[in-house]
């Protein structure tokens, strides 16, 4: 039976419930009083049911998938305006014991160089994310308790946070890690991580065994409580994901939101963040293993519906997708990209050609963190390289009840004209400069409290003079 309160995988990810939502949302797809009834319910920004949002996912009219798409554009812009933060993943080490069917890291591809970076490595690949500009990472690994144990996750964290280079520091590490135990989410808290990311992959119990079949990554109960344990550990920031193509879309789109209302129901939150990597093609995998791939106006439409359902969740796009696909979706939902991505062990620092070696994947964007930055100039965002809210105690609760009162925009706004003016003193050539600073100013002139902007200017100021320590 489905019970979001509950603990247990199978009653929250309640797979009747999935399969009634799916009937529900195909029986009443033609229903469009219906349909229209829910599209206006969206716009109080109080968010859908999985069994409401299904419905609007499953609905084929043209005329409703633009509403959808117009209220999914207005509740971005009202809650997030035209702010797009920027990160990059960061890979520690590709050894794994895991046998995710997907992965390129799983324990029989031989064909794959097995890299672990040391403290030195980790220094020199955080030097080259400064020197690009970058100020929030995500770091990534593989599972293994010898070669990448906990103690060494934490080792590195310590020494990203340690390295100052120029005008650099990276301020927030948010970390994807297989699922662990209490214990050890209380040590990442410790370490004083910013949000903790773990996609299910696929919320299908049988799938998911099936594409994970050795390693401690089978227990579909144990991956799936995940989050719990974070949270039990004192993680109050997590973000969910399912990696699309593996299991039908329409399942993965309804239990998603249920791990997000089951958040909600036991822990008072949400997810921080919800990402939707969809599977690209990587060394030595079986691509016919998993045949559920969507095309790209599917996914610009879960993207459109996942903003109605969970208006306050940030969303994330990484670099597997195209410029053409970011493009759609940063005006349908997504709040957060990544720029100049390497998903390769050692990949920033390394001139190599053999750190491709040891790729998780392709990307479809390969842009410099410098072009897309231009790239959202030119179409009007701001890129923010802001991490205040960690570094100030606004998680969690905190965070949302912030969010959902529309306060938020008087913190987010200006921290990321002066992130974005940091950038563009410290990192950026001349074009950029002169493209962030004329929306600077445009976007300096609209904040509508006197007060705010008398401080944001001032700060601008001494921004260009050469003055950092402000906490973004
Ligand atoms: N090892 C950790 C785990 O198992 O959860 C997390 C790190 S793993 C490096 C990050 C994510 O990469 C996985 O959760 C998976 O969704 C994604 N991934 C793996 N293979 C992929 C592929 N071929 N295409 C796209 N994403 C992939």
């Amino acid at each position: 039976m489905y019970n979001p309160s509950s603990l247990h995988a199978e009653e929250f990810i309640c797979h009747n419930e999935i399969m009634a939502s799916i009937d529900y949302a195909s029986k009443n797809r033609n229903n469009l009083s219906l349909i229209d009834e829910l599209i206006e319910k969206s716009k109080e920004k109080k968010g859908l049911s999985h069994r409401e949002a299904s419905l609007l996912l499953s609905c084929t009219d043209t005329e409703r998938i633009q509403k959808i798409y117009a209220v999914a554009e207005k509740i971005k812009n009202d809650i997030y305006g035209n702010r797009v933060v920027m990160f990059a993943p960061l890979y520690l080490s590709n050894y794994c014991i895991n046998s995710c069917m997907y992965c390129p890291y799983h324990t029989k591809n031989k064909n794959m160089k097995r890299k672990k970076l040391t403290q030195e490595d980790i220094a020199k690949e955080v030097m080259a994310l400064q020197d690009m500009g970058h100020k929030r990472i995500v770091i990534e690994s593989g599972e293994d308790p010898i070669n990448n144990p906990v103690e060494y996750i934490l080792e590195s964290i310590k020494t990203i946070y340690g390295v100052k280079h120029k005008n650099g520091s990276i301020r927030r590490v948010n970390v994807n890690i297989a699922a662990t135990t209490v214990d050890n989410y209380k040590k990442l808290k410790e370490a004083e991580i910013g949000t903790y990311i773990l996609f299910q992959e696929t919320y299908h119990k049988g799938s998911y065994e099936r594409l994970h079949p050795q390693g401690p990554k089978h227990d579909y109960a144990y991956h799936t409580e995940a989050m719990d344990r974070a949270m039990q550990g004192g993680i109050d920031d997590v973000g969910i994901g399912v990696l699309f193509g593996l299991e039908k879309h329409a399942y993965e789109f309804a239990a998603l939101l249920m791990h997000a209302e089951h958040l909600e129901a036991v822990h008072g939150i949400g997810p921080h963040t919800i990402s939707v990597p969809r599977v690209k093609k990587a060394d030595n995998i079986d691509s016919s293993a998993f045949d559920n791939g969507i095309d790209d106006a599917t996914f610009a439409k879960i993207c459109a519906c996942l903003r109605l359902a969970v208006p306050y969740a940030g969303m994330i796009i990484s670099t597997r997708e195209s410029q053409a696909v970011r493009e759609e979706v940063l005006r349908l939902g997504a709040s957060q990209i990544s720029g100049a991505s390497k998903t390769s062990v050692g990949g920033y620092a390394s001139q190599e050609s053999g750190a491709e070696n040891s790729a998780q994947f392709d990307i479809s964007d390969n842009r410099t963190l410098d072009e897309i930055v231009r790239w959202l100039l030119d179409l009007g965002f701001i890129p923010s390289f802001c991490t205040a809210c960690y570094r100030e105690g606004r998680t969690g609760d905190r965070f949302m009840a912030l969010s959902k009162s529309g306060k938020i925009a008087d913190c987010c706004h200006p921290n990321a004209l002066m992130t974005l003016k940091e950038y563009l003193e410290d990192y950026a050539p001349e074009q950029t400069r002169h493209a962030g600073s004329a929306l600077i100013m445009k976007e300096l002139a609209n904040i509508p409290s006197a007060k705010v902007r008398r401080i944001a200017a001032d700060r601008l100021k001494k921004i260009a003079s050469g003055q950092r320590d402000f906490r973004f």
